[in-house]
C-alpha cells in the first residue's frame, strides 16, 4: 500500500528561533491531536537539520527531510552538502528537483538523476519534484513534459530504488501564487505519472508509488486535492511555515 505524506518545505525561511518554535507546535499538535495514518516531513534549511531532529525525537509519523543534496560523494566541493552527510545527522527524505532548484540553479534532469542516486546510496528518500510551467501548460504539452522529466532523472534506477522514490507533482504556475490546480487537473496528472511508471516498472510498483501535489496547498483545498485517488498527499511551501495549517493540512485524508 502506498503511503500518505504531506512534506514541509520550509525554503529560504526560519532562523533558529522561529524554526524551534514552529517544529515545537507541530510535533506538539501532531502528538495531541493523534494524527494517524500519514508521514510528516519537515525539510528546513541545513542548519536547521540537527536541532530539528532534535525536538522531533522518535514521534511517530514524523520524519526529517532536506531540501537538496550534492550530486557528489564527498570531496573538495565548497558550499555542497552531501547525500552521506544529511543520512549521518539522520536526515529519512530528501527534495530533488524541485523547480526553483530547477529555474535558479539550473540543475537539469541528467544532473538530478546524480543527485537522486546519491540520495538512495546514502538510504535517503528522494521527494523527486516534475512540473510543468504555465506556456507548457497553456500549449497543451504538459504531459508528455513531466513524464520526459520522470524518464530522464529516474527511468535508469533499478527497481528496487525506484519503489523507494516519491514523486512531487508540482505545476509551476501553482507554485506560491495562490493558484492551485484543480483537484482534477491533479488527479489527470497523477494517474498520468503513474501510468507513466507502470509502462517501465510495472503496475504493482507504479501503485504502490506515492505521488504528492503541489502549489499553493493550504488547509482550504487539501480535502477536494486528497480525495482524488491518484493524489497520495501533498508538498507543502508556504502553508508549512504555521504549524495550525501545516497540521490541519495532514488531517485532510
Ligand atoms: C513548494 O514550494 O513546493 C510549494 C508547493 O509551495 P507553495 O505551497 O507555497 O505553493
Amino acid at each position: 500500500m502506498r503511503k500518505k505524506i504531506i512534506a514541509g518545505n520550509w525554503k529560504m525561511n526560519m532562523t533558529f528561533d522561529e524554526g524551534q518554535k514552529l517544529t515545537s507546535e507541530i510535533v506538539n499538535m501532531f502528538k495531541d491531536e493523534a494524527v494517524k495514518d500519514v508521514i510528516a516531513v519537515l525539510n528546513p534549511p541545513f542548519p536547521h537539520i540537527f536541532p530539528v531532529k532534535k525536538l522531533i525525537g522518535d514521534t511517530p509519523g514524523i520524519a526529517l527531510g532536506a531540501q537538496n543534496c550534492s550530486a557528489m560523494e564527498s570531496g573538495a566541493f565548497t558550499g555542497e552538502v552531501s547525500a552521506k552527510i544529511l543520512a549521518s545527522f539522520g536526515v529519512q527524505y530528501v527534495i530533488l528537483g524541485h523547480s526553483e532548484r530547477r529555474e535558479y540553479f539550473k540543475e537539469d534532469n541528467e544532473l538530478l538523476a546524480l543527485k537522486v542516486k546519491q540520495a538512495l546510496a546514502h538510504g535517503l528518500t528522494p521527494i523527486f519534484c516534475c512540473g510543468e510551467s504555465l506556456e507548457i501548460r497553456m500549449a497543451g504539452t504538459h504531459e508528455s513534459n513531466v513524464k520526459f522529466q520522470l524518464t530522464e532523472s529516474l527511468f535508469d534506477l533499478s527497481p528496487e530504488d525506484m519503489a523507494k522514490v516519491v514523486i512531487a507533482y508540482e505545476p509551476i504556475w501553482a507554485i506560491g501564487t495562490g493558484k492551485t490546480a484543480t483537484a482534477d487537473q491533479a488527479q489527470e496528472m497523477h494517474a498520468a505519472l503513474r501510468r507513466h511508471i507502470a509502462s517501465k516498472f510495472g503496475k504493482e510498483l507504479a501503485n504502490n508509488t506515492s505521488i504528492l501535489y503541489g502549489g499553493s496547498a493550504n488547509p482550504g483545498n487539501a480535502k477536494e486535492l486528497f480525495s482524488k485517488e491518484d493524489v497520495d498527499g501533498g508538498l507543502i511551501g508556504g502553508a508549512s511555515l504555521k504549524s495550525r495549517d501545516f497540521i490541519d493540512i495532514t488531517k485532510s485524508f
